[in-house]
């Protein structure tokens, strides 16, 4: 029998692949009449960066994407703070992808036909519920209008549905909202020249008034040598809405946090007010699970780990769910052991990862900056801030995370 999976997402389409190169056969069921390059920017991390590689993709992302080669800091006036290199700099074996999310769904539904089948892939399709018959998971889905579609049988149900999992509604009925940071949201994508090395990682400033991320995303879009380069602006506030990744937002709500914001390397007003489209989206994530796995049921990905978008680990999680349970369904012939073993693996791992993006984010850097010189500019960020603080706040972050360079040696 076939593993069912239940979304076609970043995840889903992973999960097939990584089954198939397992010799386990595998269906996804996508609730979206058809699939669409929808996103803005996403990172692929070493520790992820390394599965996908793995699967033989890393062409096929590097054509698309940008390969990134540092990580910098900046305060609110432009003053630089610290740089790391990123990926294959760095010293990883594997390169850091900054890329369109569409792109790299993309790259995985043209891997997935070529190797798994279109066949197994059907649109169209939204789970509604599964339930257990013997020896077999049952899938029920209805269509786009509400009417109801055969139900499936299946070794296991995999929940791939990302944020809004009526799965995981069905296992934690009465969990409630998600939690609100306290920070929203607004993200973007500008065509603009390269800034600074054209493949840098940039994070400015505290979330008061705002906190600023920008990175490529694409690169030569037209013949001046433009680049795609997404960017996000966090800020501190009691005002969001419910959380929707294709939300519009309106620049005035957040643009006059920002209007000094002219540095030698970029003018941000100038840079923002270029978006093509601007969206919103609230900073939530909801508390660690104390279980994924039901019999032949469990989560992977958003829909069993949401979390702040601020360590750029929402899709690396999930490629990192993917090779646990991929490895755990080929190693137990039971599949409700596998599901077990493969949460034993990575529910600990993930809820590491959800709150440290709480508590001690990358950009933790900032805050402390931020703190130390009651947000004036400095003379000296050494006499601020040494680089072994700053070193060890960024190592912290990637050894919760599991991209520390020691961690991803020992790594099979
Ligand atoms: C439209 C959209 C835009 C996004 N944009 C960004 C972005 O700009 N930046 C970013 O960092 N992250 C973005 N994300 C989230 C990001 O893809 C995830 O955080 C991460 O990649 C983990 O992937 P996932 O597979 O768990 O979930 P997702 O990638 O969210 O995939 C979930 C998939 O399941 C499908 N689905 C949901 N419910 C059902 C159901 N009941 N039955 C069948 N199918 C179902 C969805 O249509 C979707 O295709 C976006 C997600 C979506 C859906």
């Amino acid at each position: 029998m076939e593993v069912l999976i239940i979304g076609a997402g970043i995840g889903g389409l992973t999960l097939g692949l990584m089954l198939h190169r397992a010799g386990i056969a595998c269906r996804v069921f996508e609730a979206a009449p058809a699939l669409k390059a929808v996103g803005v920017g996403i990172n692929i991390l070493p520790h992820a960066s390394r599965e996908l590689c793995g699967l033989g993709l890393e062409d096929a992302l590097a054509k698309v994407a940008v390969t990134t080669r540092e990580y910098c800091f900046y305060n609110r006036f432009g003053q630089f703070i610290y740089s790391e290199p990123a990926g294959r700099f760095a010293g990883y074996d594997v390169p850091q992808f900054s890329i369109h999310r569409g792109d790299l769904q993309m790259a995985l539904l043209d891997a997935f036909i070529a190797r798994v089948g279109a066949d197994k892939l059907v649109t169209g399709w939204r789970c509604t519920r599964v339930e257990h018959d013997g020896d077999a998971a049952i899938a029920h889905f209805e269509n786009a209008a509400g009417q109801p579609l055969p139900p499936q049988r299946g070794a296991a149900a995999i929940s791939c549905e990302g944020i809004h999992s009526v799965l995981r509604k069905q296992l934690y009925p009465n969990e409630g909202p998600p939690k609100y940071s306290g920070i929203n949201m607004w993200r973007g994508v500008t065509r603009w020249k390269p800034i600074l090395t054209g493949a840098s990682m940039v994070r400015v400033g505290w979330h008061h008034p705002a906190k600023l991320l920008i990175y490529p995303i694409r690169n030569n879009i037209d013949p001046e040598g433009r680049q795609l380069v997404n960017w996000v602006v966090d800020i501190e506030t009691p005002q969001y809405q419910a959380r929707d990744w294709n939300r519009r937002g309106r620049l005035g709500d957040f643009i006059y946090t920002m209007d000094d914001w002219k540095f030698d390397w970029l003018d941000v007003p100038q840079f923002i007010r270029s978006a093509d489209a601007i969206l919103e989206y609230p900073m939530v994530d909801q508390d660690p699970l104390p279980r994924w796995s039901f019999g032949r049921l469990t989560l992977l990905g958003d829909a069993a780990h949401p979390m702040y978008p601020r360590g750029a680990n929402g899709a690396a999680q999930a490629i990192l769910d993917c090779r646990a349970l991929a490895d755990a369904l080929q190693a137990h012939t039971d599949p409700v052991a596998a599901l077990k073993a493969y949460e034993a693996k990575r529910l600990p791992a993930t809820s590491e990862v959800v709150l440290a993006n709480r508590k001690a984010p990358p950009d933790a850097i900032l805050h402390e900056v931020y703190r130390r010189t009651g947000d004036k500019p400095f003379k000296n960020i050494d006499d601020v801030i040494s680089r072994e603080e700053l070193i060890a706040l960024l190592e912290s972050y990637k050894r919760v995370a599991g991209y520390d360079k020691e961690r991803l040696k020992v790594r099979g």
